[in-house]
């Protein structure tokens, strides 16, 4: 059993760059449930400190996307708590305080060096064969003189810490003890020349005063932690514990990009996925509970899940299997609620009028019924809908060559022309009697039913395979049964 401090406090610290990633997610939702089971408190912390990467929009987006996901925090900017600001932008004074603080214990220093000069530095290592150049640490013995100097030029400067030679182990709670040396690491900034915190002072300056007790994130911050523990250590200030979750690649097992990949949780949403299924797939995303079963809710999972049980191999997202989960995730939804998501997708899509005259809205909803029984089933997500229903309503299309010559037959014609006078006579389409009478049509033309039944469906659909005629009847509607086989007669 791995050992943690108590109380447990964790937090989520999204930078807001973008909307919310499956990465992001998946971690969101590690520190959420592993706090819910073990009784601990949740923090959501805007990592904002990068002006240059922050995008206007996207803490709105944030929210609201872990808002649709479930996924719920303790305290954070908008619930607050006693822990606040919890916007690194609000926190400005508390880094300037504790960089001046450490450079009174000698352990930061201001460093005057130009882009230029730190240029040419890195390009001397890498001639003389250094693999990772790091910063030489000349302004750690500038005189008074020289630091004054520099000042009264007005040369912008940034305060960077003094990395004292030996190694820091991370004791990390997925990994193990992680080692790192720091030879590799060189005199790191802390301060920006516009006075801002670098990632690595504010968030380890943020989990410390927030008291925090476990930071768990994604594995790429594993080199980052050394930095931040010797802040903390510098400062006096008890660290975290730290557990580090694997990276997720894609099918083809990279790093998962905005660029070749479906990432955005947003984008999830828009596709007609639905965030319990979402979240049941992230949770398996370098996870695992005991047995096999893969459906869980939201609190079953909250329930079984361990640290002990995260993995230490990436996670491959596989979205053919995100899809499969969905499905099982439709086919439990209540009726009414599934009828109400397909509705509103195909009504956002102009494929569904639902008009406010009683009779109207009653014939669409009905519609949507008879579509549900036809389709519903293999759906694997809302969205998949939007397609097959389009199909339904698209004007009359001209059939594939191979198509129109199945519909040449004269048995095939007369047929056709007989179920076409067929649908003008009958006043509704609802539950005719289509498996008596059609077959009986059929073998008046001396056709068989299998026969039939097929150019029947490749005339009005297109499709050789499809759902049942008695769905398809109501759900096509007279005019465009009408439409179709006569224009498969032409
Ligand atoms: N703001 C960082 C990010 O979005 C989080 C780093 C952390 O959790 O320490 O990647």
């Amino acid at each position: 059993m791995i050992e943690l401090i108590s109380p447990l406090r964790m937090r989520f610290a999204p930078s807001p760059t973008g909307s919310l990633h499956v990465g992001g997610a998946r971690t969101a939702l590690f520190n959420v449930l592993l706090a819910r089971r073990l009784g601990g408190t949740t923090v959501l912390r805007f990592e904002d400190t990068d002006e240059t990467r922050s995008v206007p929009g996207s803490e709105e987006g944030l929210l609201a996307d872990l808002a649709w996901l479930g996924l719920a925090f303790d305290e954070g900017p908008v619930t607050g708590g006693a822990y606040g600001p919890y916007r690194q932008s609000e926190r400005l004074p508390i880094y300037m305080d504790v960089a001046a603080r450490l450079t009174a214990l000698g352990r930061a220093y201001r460093c005057y060096c130009t882009p230029e000069e730190l240029e040419t530095e890195r390009r001397a290592q890498l001639a003389a064969g250094v693999k990772a150049p790091r910063y030489g640490g000349r302004c750690r013995t500038l005189e008074e003189g020289q630091r004054q100097g520099f000042e009264r030029e007005g040369r912008p400067s940034v305060v960077r810490f003094a990395v004292e030679p030996g190694e820091t182990v991370v004791h990390d709670l997925v990994h193990g003890d992680v080692r790192f040396d720091h030879h590799h690491l060189g005199d790191f900034v802390i301060l920006k020349s516009n006075g801002w915190p670098t990632y690595n002072l504010a968030a380890a300056v943020d989990d410390a005063t927030m008291d925090i007790t476990l930071v768990m994130r994604a594995d790429e911050h594993l080199p980052n932690t050394p930095a931040q523990l010797m802040i903390l250590a510098a400062l006096g200030l008890r660290p975290p514990r730290y557990a580090h979750v694997p990276l997720i690649l894609n099918a083809e097992h990279q790093k998962l990009s905005k660029r070749h990949n479906t990432v955005g949780v947003g984008e999830f949403r828009a596709q007609g996925f639905l965030p319990q299924a979402l979240v049941n797939y992230l949770a398996f995303l370098g996870w695992s509970p005991e047995g096999e079963r893969e459906i869980f809710t939201f609190e079953e999972l909250a329930a079984a899940f361990s640290l002990e049980r995260i993995h230490h191999a990436p996670a491959v997202f596989d979205e053919r299997r995100l899809r499969w989960m969905n499905r099982q995730y439709l086919q439990r939804l209540p009726r009414t609620e599934f009828e109400r998501l397909l509705g509103e997708a195909l009504s956002a899509a102009d494929l569904l009028d639902i008009p406010s005259s009683d009779g109207a809205a009653a014939g669409a909803q009905r519609w949507l019924t008879t579509f549900v029984d036809a389709f519903g089933d293999g759906l694997e997500t809302i969205a998949d809908g939007v397609p097959i229903a389009r199909e339904l309503c698209a004007p009359v299309q001209a059939l594939a060559p191979e198509q129109a010559q199945e519909l040449r037959g004269d048995a095939v014609r007369a047929y056709l022309a007989s179920v076409r006078r067929y649908v003008a006579d009958v006043s509704t389409l609802h539950d005719l009697p289509l498996s008596h009478d059609l077959p009986k049509i059929a073998a008046e033309h001396g056709l068989k039913k299998r026969d039939a039944y097929r150019s029947l469906r490749i005339a009005l659909t297109g499709h050789e395979h499809g759902a049942p005629l008695n769905l398809l009847f109501p759900l096509l509607g007279a005019a465009r049964i009408e439409e179709r086989l006569a224009a498969s007669l032409q």
